[in-house]
């Protein structure tokens, strides 16, 4: 009877994720709440005629306490209502001074709708010519409020709600448009489309892409998983470029993935081939990469993307991780730094370190060298993602993980090189080969 209790509160539950958000906090003198979102329905229009790009948003959230709710959007938000009545949007700052919006009005705990408008300008270029558009929702992690918040009204990357966009190209009775996702897209009349994300999505899942029509050559094939189930495999590129050399690599990719980790865990796999030299950056199930970042940008389906972190503080152990791969899987007897902090930001911090690749890989393959044992680190991983795929993790929960598996108590060692104090010479480094920094003006060339 226990069980069955047990059993039935963990599926009920299984993504009110508020317990992983940070502490609520006091600012400009009011209570500023972390809330649940239950939905975000999102109703996106590109008028191609006015060169205007609108988003309504329809957010249903729970609120576990009394308080003023936050979330985040870049853009200024518009004719915001709650539960029915207007309602206006500020900015504030979190503890760690990160920007993020608040909604003006003090809610009760239960379910609120939050309805609001934003104007959309980055990585969206009209061709007035064609009466087309290409636009998309890049996004990136070494920096904070480069998730969907510079597109839609969002929340942090602990909660996992279902997302629907409804995509309408306004000024044209028949739209001449390619759309790429990782979610269902459906046509629903001659110039409008609706997506629907897997429920499981954080605010750094979704992959959304559009083109006019036929200007990216597409390839699409199926691959076998090793459980037996067909994954439909879409590759595009641009005309510089063939996707039948894309078709290759990821087959071997997905060969070597599956061998150490499992079966892939994604509805289907998605990859847009970018300009050599210009890095990657996952989401679920799909990439924008340049061909030599495609191995590194496809394991962070397993680990970024799969397992998901729960906050800034969490994004280090995917680039250490992947790097750890990167460089061939190393095996050490001790990482080759005396200490850091890589781990030890505020809980308030959004994005990822980028000193996770170098300090990442080397504690990664000092924890193989400790695990060896019990058959190392890659048979740790495989089974912490076969349980943990879907959901959100913080680095207490992967460090509980591991000294569970081994029967070893890591506090020590990740008190010294995690959550310990910075060596000077663990300095960030300036050229990331595989997350490259682009500026806005390299990331609208993406398009
Ligand atoms: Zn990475």
């Amino acid at each position: 009877m226990r069980r069955w209790f047990f059993f039935l509160f963990l599926s009920v539950n299984v993504f009110a994720n508020i317990h992983l958000a940070p502490p609520d906090f006091n600012q400009d003198g009011v209570r500023n709440i972390y809330v649940d979102f239950k939905s975000a329905h999102y109703d996106l229009s590109y008028d191609v005629v006015w060169k205007r790009t609108k988003v309504k948003s329809v957010i249903t959230f729970f609120a576990e306490v009394e308080g003023y709710p936050i979330f985040d959007l870049v853009p200024e938000a518009k004719n915001a209502f709650l539960d029915g009545l207007p309602v206006s949007i500020g900015e504030t700052t979190s503890p760690s001074g990160s920007k993020i919006r608040r909604v003006n009005s003090p809610v009760g705990p239960g379910l609120h709708i939050l309805t609001l408008e934003n104007s959309v300008k980055e990585n969206v270029r009209y061709n007035p010519v064609s009466k087309s558009v290409s636009s998309a929702f890049w996004i990136r992690d070494l920096k904070e409020r480069k998730f969907l918040e510079q597109y839609v009204p969002s929340n942090f990357e602990y909660d996992q709600y279902q997302m629907t966009l409804t995509i309408s190209f306004l000024g044209i009775k028949k739209a001449r448009q390619d759309i790429f996702t990782n979610g269902e897209l459906t046509k629903t009349s001659p110039h409008s489309y609706r997506i629907v994300f897997p429920h499981y999505f954080t605010v750094s899942c979704p992959y959304f892409h559009t083109t006019p029509r036929g200007q990216k050559k597409k390839l699409q094939f199926d691959y076998t998983s090793i459980n037996g189930r067909v994954i439909p495999v879409t590759v595009y590129t641009s005309w510089w470029s063939s996707p039948l050399k894309f078709k290759s690599h990821i087959l071997n990719i997905f060969k070597e993935l599956e061998a150490d980790y499992g079966p892939w865990a994604h509805p289907s796999f998605l990859a847009y081939e970018t300009l050599p030299g210009t890095g990657g950056m996952e989401h679920s199930g799909a990439t924008q990469t340049s061909l030599g970042a495609l191995d590194h940008e496809m394991l962070h389906s397993y680990f970024a993307k799969g397992v998901m972190p729960a906050d800034g503080n969490a994004g280090w152990m995917d680039e250490a991780i992947a790097s750890w791969r990167d460089y061939g899987y190393q095996r050490k007897i001790l990482p080759d730094f005396s200490g850091s902090n890589l781990g030890k930001a505020s809980v308030y911090q959004r994005h990822t370190d980028s000193r996770s690749y170098y300090l990442g890989r080397e504690f990664m393959a000092y924890l193989d060298y400790r695990l060896q044992d019990v058959g190392g680190l890659k048979a740790f991983l495989k089974g912490y993602f076969e349980a943990y795929k879907h959901t959100v993790v913080t680095q207490e929960h992967f460090k509980n993980n591991l000294e569970f598996f081994s029967g070893i108590d890591f506090t020590e060692t990740y008190n010294t090189y995690i959550w310990g104090e910075n060596d000077p010479k663990n300095r960030e480094p300036t050229i990331h080969p595989v997350h490259k920094k682009l500026t806005s003006r390299e990331l609208l060339l993406l398009l």
